[in-house]
């Protein structure tokens, strides 16, 4: 097998072994992105050099047998998230020239197993997306068909996973930008819940939604991640003080007679949702029962609001965390004849159409006069369907629904349409507003060969549960 193909258990046990080099497996894993990323687009920078170097390092570790989970192991991350002395742009010409003089808390605790950072990923600009066509530099095309999407917003994370251009992603979630993109490219990807990892170094889009999380070619790899990433960091006020699960050694389900999945009636009768996508979701719920697992039809009727609410809140917090974007503190400034028109000719050249967007409707959604109406009412709703998943959650343990209605679109489809891009979130959505963990898993392809993925939210701090469903539908 190509070592660029292997998943970071088969890494980790290669490199023990002595069976091959890091610096060997960082060779593979350039080699597929010199190949594949001028036809994918995946990465924005790609730190030959630096990874090489890292990777010698890793050897030298390993041979003095310090090796850890993921000494010598190539790595790709979203490029809106902080990596010291690596290049930061978040697919945004205003931060083309950023190099951040630290690593995002995550990243830290991974570049200090010795993990070698090959390169930073394409995605919409700031995470603002869900096809990734708001990238400053391009759109990412999809490994399974060049002329669709990759999903959004970290589809160059997806995309570099899942063709095998190195062995685990991190990316960001604020409303489904791991797990969107992860079904659309066959991957999997965990959202965890809010205040499980850390969002320090994460540029922030909506802080009370922005979420890190992992991107694995398995549901192992992705619990193996989540334990080295997960816990509390005292530099970001909002991470739990709650001990870290060993999701990796209790990937089994116990019994399974005692678990009982919910399928939410929403999440399967959406007008204009694709009836393969639906079929192959409904196939794995199928075996399931076969497994005498307790099959519960519920119902989250504040569903229908999820949207309409995230983009309010996300747009007005985004305004807010965007305004620190002036050319003057960071990244790449135009001269103009005085002050305001230096801001004004920065941020209208460093932005795309969508970050201005957001900062538009955020900007008058939270204007005196309009904040009751909608903001505040939207931050109201959010209490409903936080409420809405509180009851379901003391009916079962977790809920299995689609990740997507349907599988990647064609590139181009929907980038007029703003709105019609905003639905496509429709069941990555809901369990953002309310902070809930939410993993995507393939569940299949269709005909055409695109792959499905499934997704499983579970309770706060449920992760745990995840994996363990996630590893038995996988
Ligand atoms: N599609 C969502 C949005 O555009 C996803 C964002 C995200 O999770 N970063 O807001």
């Amino acid at each position: 097998m190509e070592l660029n193909k292997l998943t970071i258990k088969q890494a980790y046990d290669g490199l023990k072994a002595g069976d091959f080099t890091s610096v060997e497996l960082t060779k593979a894993c350039l080699k597929q992105i010199k190949k594949r990323n001028p036809d994918l687009n995946a990465f924005i920078s790609v730190f030959e050099d630096e990874a090489l170097a890292e990777a010698k390092e890793a050897d030298k570790k390993i041979k003095a047998g310090k090796q850890e989970m993921l000494t010598g192991i190539p790595f790709a991350v979203k490029d809106a998230i902080c990596t010291a002395d690596r290049r930061s742009t978040a697919a945004a010409k205003i931060l083309d020239n950023y190099v951040p003089s630290y690593d995002a808390t995550v990243i830290k605790k991974i570049r200090e197993q010795g993990a070698v950072l090959i390169g930073k990923n394409n995605c919409d600009s700031f995470g603002h997306g869900a096809s990734n066509e708001n990238s400053m530099y391009g759109p990412v095309k999809n490994p399974h068909d060049l002329t669709r999407v990759a999903g959004g917003s970290s589809g160059g994370t997806a995309v570099a996973v899942a063709d095998h251009m190195c062995i685990f992603g991190i990316a960001e979630d604020t409303g489904g930008s791991i797990r969107y993109p992860a079904s659309f490219c066959g991957i999997v990807g965990l959202r965890p819940s809010y205040g499980r990892n850390s969002r320090f170094g994460i540029m922030p889009m909506a802080s009370s939604l922005d979420t890190v999380g992992p991107m694995g070619k398995t549901v192992e790899d992705c619990a193996l991640l989540q334990e080295i990433i997960a816990g509390h960091d005292p530099l970001d006020a909002t991470t739990a003080d709650v001990e870290v699960s060993k999701y990796t050694n209790n990937l089994k389900i116990k019994r399974l007679k005692n678990l009982k999945i919910g399928v939410p009636k929403e999440y399967f009768s959406l007008e204009g949702m694709d009836r393969e996508t639906r079929d192959i979701v409904n196939s794995k719920i199928e075996r399931l029962k076969d497994l005498k697992i307790d099959i519960v039809p519920v119902s989250l009727p504040m569903t229908k609001y999820a949207i309409a609410v995230y983009y309010i809140i996300v747009p007005c917090e985004d305004s807010s965390n965007l305004s620190r974007m002036d050319g003057i503190r960071y990244g790449v400034r135009k001269n103009s004849k005085d002050l305001y028109n230096t801001y004004a000719t920065t941020r209208a050249r460093g932005f795309p159409e969508e970050v201005k967007r957001r900062i538009m409707i955020g900007t008058y959604a939270l204007s005196a006069g309009y904040y009751d109406a909608y903001y505040k009412k939207a931050q109201k709703v959010r209490t409903l369907i936080i409420q809405d998943f509180e009851k379901v959650f003391q009916k079962v343990d977790l809920l299995v629904t689609p990740t997507s209605p349907f599988p990647a679109f064609k590139i181009g489809e929907k980038v007029s349409n703003p709105l019609a891009m905003y639905l496509t979130d429709v069941f990555v959505g809901p369990a953002a507003v309310a902070g809930l963990p939410a993993i995507s898993v393939p569940a299949g392809k269709t005909k055409a060969g695109l792959p499905v993925g499934l997704q499983i939210i579970g309770p706060r701090m449920g992760e745990e549960k995840i994996f363990q469903l996630a590893k038995l539908v996988s």
